[in-house]
Order: C-alpha cells, then structure tokens, then sequence
C-alpha cells in the first residue's frame, strides 16, 4: 500500500508532530481545492486497450472541469460535487446511475449520499430503483426532509413529491454489467471476481468561502442480494464532511469500510491532530509540507485498518487548508484532483 506506517511509527508521529506543531495552518483567501473518484480495483494498464485509458481520462476530466468551474467562480462545495457526480453518474463507464451494476434478481439499486461541511447537514438514499440522478435526491433528502436517510420505496415516493428525474429500471442496464452479473451466476464467482474494479464515484470540496463537502453515489456490487446496503450511503462510512477537519468520499468493499466507519475515522483522526496542535500552545505554524505528510499518515493508517481486515478500496480527502490527497490498496483508481494553485490531474494506476 502506498505511504506504509506501522501503526507505532504513526502514532509516535502523530505525538511528536501534534507537541511541536501546534497552529493550523490557514487557508488562503480565494483557495479552492477539489478530489474526486471513480472507483478503485485491479485496474491495471495491461488490461486496459489505450481507447479504455483515454476514454476514463476523459470522462474524468470532464467530471473534474466542471467541479472545478464551480469552485474557481466562487460557488460552493456542495453545488461542486453535485456536478462532479451527475456526469459521473450519466456515464455508463461508471458504477453509478446509468452504470449501475446488476443485483442478482436482474435489477438496479442505487444509493447515495451528500454532506455539507458547514454543520454537518446530511442526506442520503440506499436501494432507489428508479431515479436517474441519485446524488440529487440525497440532496433534496437533506434540504427538505427531517431525516438523513431514506430507502426503497419510500424513498422512490419521497422523489416523486419533490419532482426528481424518474426512469425505468431497465434504463440503467448495460451489456456488459449484465456480461458480469451471467459470469458470476454460471461460474458461481465473487463480486470481487468479476467485477475488478469498484466504480463507485465521489467527489469532495473545498470551496473559497472555506466550507466542505463530500458526495458519493453508488450501484453497488455486482450480484448483491437481499437488499444489501453498502458505505456508499452511509454517513460516517462511505461519506462525512465536517468544516473542522476534512471531507471523505470512499469507494471499496462496502462491508469493511461500514466496519471500519472509514470516513468519520480519518476526519476524526485530523481532529484529534487538531486538538494536540492546540493543546501544545505554541505558535509556530505548521508548515505546508509537513501537514500534507500528517494528513496522508491518517489517511494511509485508516486504510490499512481497512486492509488488516480484509477489505480493500480507497478513499480521496480535502481538508480546510486545502490538501486534496488519495489513499487506496488497490492496484489502481480512477481519480483526480484539482485546486486554486493550479494543480489539475487524472490518474488511474497506482504508479501515477
Ligand atoms: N463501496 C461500494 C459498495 O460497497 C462499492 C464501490 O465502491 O464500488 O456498495
């Protein structure tokens, strides 16, 4: 796995860090900062033809344009990653909306879920059949419901009241995530097996009024049952975003990452940092360099509690300074980051 630490070593550097660093560093006036995915896996380049790997660069950055546009002309993180995901999600190459993997019976389920950073204002749908857009009816869960999830049919209801795009079920069905759903059911295989890779899709932001958000939004895996329920829809799991400490969207095996509530963990790690900075008294900030490291350190330790059980995935991460980091312990996943001081990449493989 990328950025290894023993779990001693992190916290020993975790202390020495926290009692000599003390201030937070500050986010500039005007910065910006943006991470999204399009799923983890065993994406390798030689199981990729070269039209596969500019195909997912381009959709990538497509979805990374128009997340960044938001942000650079002064919008928010919210309105940011919503556009990020709804091209993510109208892409068939992702595992998401129109891309959405078949369930055993033959069918779609979707879940998704957005956070708002400000005060941690949630919403979030798990098993819709039937919305185009799944990351916006989280969003209308959280702006005009009193609730932070809803599923299944009352969620499907709770559309129709407030107007969301509805397509048939068959509308997110694709050939080859049917090719996927036949080969696991006739070679009784994993989800793992035929599935390589996750396709799950998120986004996370920091906007210029220093406010953050996190989406993700997911067809799940191929072949689920019984109404299974990954992260992706979970609060804390697969999506958390608090204005004090970071904003997390996860893709992965959904199980472990709930097990592990990977998204709350690593912003409640930077917060405790957080608290050790404060605690120390001193008033020498932290330089830039060194909580780019501290931030990747609890990212990468997260995810290797995650690995230590199994599971396997990764996640992308901005913090109120402005870091836009990736942790994974796949071969490979889809990305990209982009920020106010001119960064703008994709990337697919774990050597990039
Ligand atoms: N995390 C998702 C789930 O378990 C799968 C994915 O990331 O693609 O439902």
């Amino acid at each position: 796995m990328r950025g290894f630490f023993t779990p001693l070593a992190a916290v020993f550097a975790l202390v020495i860090t926290a009692m000599s660093s003390p201030a937070i560093a500050q986010k500039a006036e005007g910065q910006w900062s943006l991470a999204i995915h399009g799923g983890a896996g065993t994406i390798a380049r030689d199981k990729m033809t070269p039209e596969e790997d500019a195909a997912y660069r381009a959709a990538l950055q497509q979805a990374l344009d128009a997340g960044a546009k938001v942000l650079a002309e002064g919008g928010e993180a919210l309105d940011a990653v919503e556009a990020v995901i709804l091209i993510l999600e109208d892409d068939p190459r992702f595992n998401a909306g129109r891309g959405a993997v078949f369930t055993w019976e033959g069918g779609h389920e979707l879940d998704a879920s957005i956070m708002d950073g400000r005060d941690r204002d949630a919403g979030a749908v798990a098993g819709v059949t039937g919305i185009r857009n799944p990351i916006l009816l989280a969003r209308k869960v959280m702006t005009d419901s009193p609730h932070v999830m809803l599923a299944g049919e009352g969620a499907e209801v709770f559309a129709s009241e407030h107007g969301l795009e509805r397509v048939p079920n068959e509308w997110f069905d694709t050939e080859f995530r049917r090719e996927a759903l036949e080969r696991m059911k006739s070679r009784s295989l994993s989800s793992l097996d035929v599935d390589t890779k996750f396709g799950t899709v998120g986004a996370v932001a920091l906007d210029t009024h220093g406010n953050l958000a996190a989406g993700t939004s997911t067809g799940g895996m191929t072949g689920k049952r019984w109404n299974r329920i990954g992260d992706s829809p979970v609060i804390g799991a697969g999506t958390y975003a608090d204005n004090r400490s970071c904003a997390v969207s996860a893709t992965g095996w959904g199980e472990y990452f709930i097990r592990v509530g990977v998204a709350h963990e690593i912003c409640a790690r930077l917060r405790f940092l957080e608290t050790m900075n404060w605690l120390s008294m001193s008033s020498t900030p932290v330089g830039a360099e060194e909580r780019t490291y501290m931030v990747q350190l609890v990212a990468d330790e997260v995810m290797r509690d995650v690995a230590s059980l199994g599971g396997d995935g990764g996640i992308i991460l901005v913090t109120p300074e402005g870091h836009a980091l990736y942790s994974f312990n796949t071969a490979g996943m889809y990305r990209g980051r982009a920020t106010s001081e001119g960064v703008n990449e994709v990337a697919i493989y774990g050597d990039e």
